[in-house]
């Protein structure tokens, strides 16, 4: 069993502020705009965010030219040059790499990665990889997290990805539309391992939109981050912020 990776933080550090599942995109310019003025007003000490903070990501050069991607780099640059800001893949933008995360200053956090905040120690994780039950899934992820797939698809011209990506992303709103449909969410047992692998008694993931507060047992628990989405009644613009208090939930609308 090889040992997760894990982060301490420096002794500094008050809050911690965890964001994911933002999925920007060109076409929620609210949502955007909500993340940018989040940015610039936090007060926290390091940012982390958990995974799909992009609706789609098909490669680092589609920042290098003017648009949406750009927009986001400049964003995140200026944050970072005010404090750290760590960034784990998703399962939508899994494809952003070490050029991307060195132009805006993020440093790429392993799924899943203990953070050692005020002697406690905290399992961080998309998420994704726990939904046992979505086998589908699982299979799809295996494929595109293999270093061959990916250098095979970043081989293929830009507006090429762009037209997969949107095709992919039909797809897979088709198959969420099917009768029958299961929703899969973080598998107890599997969620109780990592902790006791982790030495954790508290693991805090996004991906499946559910925010909510679950005990496992035993003292452990997991705690689900909320997706944004400025647009919706009521609006969804939630972080979860540690401390020495421990962990406060913060909604930003
Ligand atoms: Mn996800």
């Amino acid at each position: 069993m090889t040992a997760f990776a894990e982060l301490v933080a420096p002794a500094g550090w008050r809050t911690v502020d965890l964001i994911s599942d933002l999925h920007l995109q060109a076409s929620e310019p609210a949502t955007f705009d909500a993340w940018q003025g989040y940015l610039q007003t936090t007060p926290a000490d390091a940012i982390f965010i958990l995974g799909d903070l992009f609706e789609v990501w098909v490669g680092d050069d589609a920042a290098a030219e003017p648009g949406f991607e750009a927009q986001c780099a400049e964003v995140l640059r200026a944050a970072a040059q005010h404090r750290p800001v760590f960034f784990m893949h998703g399962n939508r933008d899994f494809l952003v790499g070490a050029a991307f995360a060195a132009r805006c200053g993020l440093q790429l956090l392993d799924d899943p990665t203990v953070l050692v905040l005020h002697d406690r120690r905290w399992l961080l994780s998309h998420g994704d990889v726990l939904c046992l039950e979505d086998t589908e899934y699982l299979q799809f992820r295996a494929q595109v997290r293999a270093p061959s797939w990916q250098s095979a698809f970043l081989a293929r011209p830009l507006a090429e990805r762009r037209a997969l990506a949107r095709s992919m992303r039909t797809q897979s709103e088709d198959r969420k539309r099917s009768p029958g449909m299961v929703w899969a969410d973080v598998d107890a047992d599997a969620a109780r391992a990592w902790l006791r692998q982790a030495g954790a008694t508290t693991l805090v993931h996004g991906h499946t939109h559910r925010p909510g507060k679950h005990a496992l047992g035993d003292g452990l628990e997991r705690i689900v981050l909320s997706d944004w989405d400025v647009t919706a009644h009521p609006a969804r613009a939630q972080l979860l912020c540690l401390s020495s208090a421990g962990a406060q939930r913060v909604d930003l609308r």
